[in-house]
């Protein structure tokens, strides 16, 4: 039979490139887990994938009802669910003030972190229940929260401290909007919340790898500088950081060969190992990256993993 995979922000970038190189295929139906229907439906018919390829299911990440909504409306499909891919984000580098989610959370971490970690763990019931031979649960990270790469070391860096403010709440009310306690910056939050998808993925490899044979991953797909993800920042920088990427630093990698690479997490045979985080090479052949010191901070990780199970409902 065919795979089904769910794929978070489907309708445009990386996800919707994944989408496509999966569909393509002929073997995989993508539920495309999205925010707004119509865009996904458009951009999924710009797109030409086949009609019979995918379903949208809608799904808001800035709300915990939305994503326990999706999570039904997905089993109604009576569809198994072999994969599942948390890929969508936000990123706000020049938003001068917080903004919230449906449950409070500042909207970077609330987001792409704690929509994602609810998401997850709801889902792996249903990844424990289907029957394919290679079950997977991928969660996007970034180079921008490794500090140990230079793409990393721009300021301002990832950093979650001690978590004291996502203990408070992430909420600006009783608590900073900050993981770390500190002052309101869209750019480290952004960053912060892919050390929280690298380090949610470890926590899940750990916990469940063993008991559920699922294998669990991250990656990075390479620097898109073309996707919407920058659609916030400056005009200036819009123009310029293509170029930049593609003759300076080289990391420059089109949707397209993005969302090939993971398509091959998702699908590829020889991509199996769990508890990794893939990189590409120059030539375009996958590795086993290294992680930042705080990227793979195993008590950090369970305190990341017990603090938000906290605040999704969950414990
Ligand atoms: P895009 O902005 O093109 O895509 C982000 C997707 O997330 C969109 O489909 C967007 O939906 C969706 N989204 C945003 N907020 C929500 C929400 N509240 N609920 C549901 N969906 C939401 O960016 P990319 O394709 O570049 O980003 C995809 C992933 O790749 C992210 O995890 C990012 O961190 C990662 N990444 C990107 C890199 C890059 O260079 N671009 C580099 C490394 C990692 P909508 O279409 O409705 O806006």
């Amino acid at each position: 039979r065919k795979g089904t995979a769910v794929i978070t922000g489907a309708s445009s970038g990386l996800g919707l490139a994944t989408a496509k190189a999966l569909a393509e295929t002929g073997k995989w139906h993508v539920i495309m887990a999205c925010r707004d229907f119509l865009k996904a439906s458009r951009a999924a018919k710009a797109a030409g994938m086949d009609k019979g390829s995918y379903t949208i299911v809608h799904l808001d990440l800035a709300s915990l009802d939305s994503v326990r909504q999706f999570v039904k409306n997905a089993r109604q499909l009576e569809m198994p669910i072999d994969v599942v891919v948390c890929n969508a984000a936000v990123y706000q580098p020049t938003a001068k003030e917080p903004s919230y989610t449906a449950d409070g959370f500042e909207m970077s971490v609330g987001v792409n972190h704690l929509g994602h970690y609810l998401l997850a763990r709801e889902l792996l019931t249903d990844l424990q229940a289907s029957d394919y031979p290679s079950k997977r649960l991928i969660i996007v990270g970034s180079i921008t929260g490794n500090t140990n790469t230079l793409a990393g070391n721009v300021p301002p860096k990832a950093n979650l401290g001690d978590l004291r403010g996502l203990a408070g709440g992430l909420n600006g009310v009783g608590s900073s909007v900050m993981i770390d306690g500190g002052e309101f910056d869209g750019a480290k939050a952004y960053k912060d919340s892919k050390v929280c998808n690298m380090l949610t993925m470890q926590e899940f490899h750990r916990r469940y790898h063993e008991e559920t044979g699922v294998t669990f991953a991250s990656l990075y797909p390479g620097c898109i500088a073309t996707t919407g993800l920058f659609r916030e920042h400056i005009p200036l920088f819009r123009l310029l950081f293509p170029p930049f990427q593609k003759y300076i630093t080289k990391g420059y990698v089109s949707e397209e060969e993005a969302g090939k690479r993971l398509a091959q997490v998702v699908s590829d045979p020889s991509l199996t190992k769990s508890g990794v985080y893939w990189s590409w090479n120059k030539n375009s052949a996958s590795f086993e990256n290294q992680l930042s010191e705080e990227a793979s901070d195993a008590d950090k990780a369970k305190k990341l993993w017990e603090i938000s199970e906290k605040l999704v409902g969950l414990a």
